[in-house]
Parts: C-alpha cells; structure tokens; sequence
C-alpha cells in the first residue's frame, strides 16, 4: 500500500530545527551526546575551555599581577631590591635623592643595576 513519490522527500533529520541548534550561540549544529543530550557546538566548547575554570582562578589572578609587576618594572625603576641601592634608579633621580632616602655615602658607591635584565627576583 505504500505510496512512492519522486523526488523522495529530503530525509526529515537533514532539516534544520531548534532542537539540533547549540543552546549557546544559537547558530551552529549542537553536539548530541547519548548520555548528556544536547551539548553546546564545538565551537563554543572550544571558547568554555579556554575561559578559567573557577578553581583555577586565584592562580590565574596571581600570575597576571606577577605579569603586570613585571610589565611595571619595565619602565620603571625602583630605588633599591632588598637594600642593595639600585643604580639604575639612581641614574634617573640623582644621588642627592638616594641620600634623601637614606643611602650612605659607600651605599651609593656600590650601587648596582639591580633589576635591569635581571629575572630571579620575580621566580623567587
Ligand atoms: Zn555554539
């Protein structure tokens, strides 16, 4: 009793419908996952895995503040790292003021670039 018409019809499961959209951007194919159901697309999968995980997120903060430290101290200097008088900062504001801090005389002989191009303080 079946009916055969031709062109067949284009199979149903082809066809576009609400429940095949990702339910995140709403414009790509989700993922069907036999036990979880609809997931969203590989896309937007991609971009959840690269946001932090909320555990992860005190470390994360902590090592962008490191990084923006670092990008501080790029421009610019500071007076002294754990006392040893920094030359490079004291290039920049004079002697006078090394001694205005409080910097001796054999202090600011033995000033040292103590930062420039110098990494291990940060790793510490
Ligand atoms: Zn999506």
């Amino acid at each position: 009793m079946a009916s055969f018409s031709y062109p067949p019809p284009p199979p149903k499961k082809l066809s576009w419908s609400k429940d095949r959209e990702c339910p995140s951007c709403h414009h790509r194919i989700a993922i069907r996952h036999p036990i979880y159901g609809i997931l969203p697309c590989k896309e937007c999968k991609r971009r959840q895995s690269q946001l932090p995980k909320p555990g992860k997120l005190p470390e994360f903060t902590s090592e962008s503040i490191k990084q923006q430290r670092k990008e501080f101290h790029k421009d610019i200097e500071q007076p002294h790292r754990a006392g040893q008088l920094n030359k490079a900062w004291m290039d920049e504001v004079g002697e006078q003021q090394a001694k205005n801090w409080g910097f001796s005389d054999k202090e600011i002989k033995s000033a040292k670039y103590v930062y420039r191009g110098d990494d291990t303080y940060y790793k510490e």
